[in-house]
């Protein structure tokens, strides 16, 4: 299967899409985990993508693209969550998938409320090994700054402070919403409540795609 996840920062998609992949035995892929790996390594795309994420922008589209289109190659199957971001972005995938002659299933839309994205955000806290994701008082750590899985360090992600949170909104708002309008055009959007807990959520993926 060949799903997507859209929806605002915060809205759950990297929790969502790693549960639905894991679920499916597919790979999840997920440009803003690539965009960190590749920060923390100190990758030429690293260095590139860096100052944009610090400022809450997008990646330019080349880059991006580029990146998504060599990790499609040979998958059958997979979850992507934070791609497609722009018209172009989606234009480019649907592009790729028709070349590959794997079109998409479905682009789940997870729908959140503004509040409760800003108190998601700058309470959330990652693992810096293993990325599993974290939030001070709606899922909190077993041992404070551990991560449960890994034992890992917890970390808040720079671009995750409100300052920081408001601007990626914004470009959400202008840039990203309009992509949902791409796929609902195609007949493959699925909108999704993204309130509540991880469970209840992932229940209403499953039912959205018919599983
Ligand atoms: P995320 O973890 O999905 O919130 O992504 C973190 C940051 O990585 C974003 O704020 C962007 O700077 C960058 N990024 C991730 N995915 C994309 C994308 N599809 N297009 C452009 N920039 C992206």
């Amino acid at each position: 299967m060949r799903v997507l996840f859209l929806g605002a920062p915060g809205a759950g998609k990297g929790t969502q899409a790693a549960l639905l992949a894991r679920r499916l035995g597919v790979p999840h892929l997920s440009t803003g985990d690539l965009f960190r790996q590749a920060v923390r390594e100190g990758t030429p795309l690293g260095r590139e993508a860096q100052a944009y994420m610090d400022r809450g922008e997008l990646v330019p589209d080349a880059v991006v693209v580029g990146m998504v289109r060599e990790r499609l190659q040979g998958e059958t199957g997979f979850v992507l969550d934070g791609f497609p971001r722009t018209l172009p972005q989606a234009r480019a995938l649907e592009e790729e998938l028709a070349v590959l002659a794997a079109p998409l299933d479905a682009a789940v839309l997870l729908e959140v409320p503004e509040e409760l994205i800003l108190r998601r955000l700058t309470a959330r806290r990652l693992c810096r090994s293993c990325g599993a994701v974290y939030h001070l008082e709606f899922h909190p750590p077993r041992i404070p700054g551990r991560c449960d899985r890994c034992g890992g360090e917890l970390y808040q992600r720079d671009d995750d402070r409100e300052e920081t949170v408001r601007r990626r909104l914004e470009v959400y708002r202008q840039e990203t919403a309009p992509v949902a309008q791409f796929y609902r055009d195609r007949g493959l959007l699925r909108q999704v409540d993204g309130t509540g807990s991880e469970e209840e959520v992932s229940h209403r993926v499953a039912s959205a795609l018919g599983r």
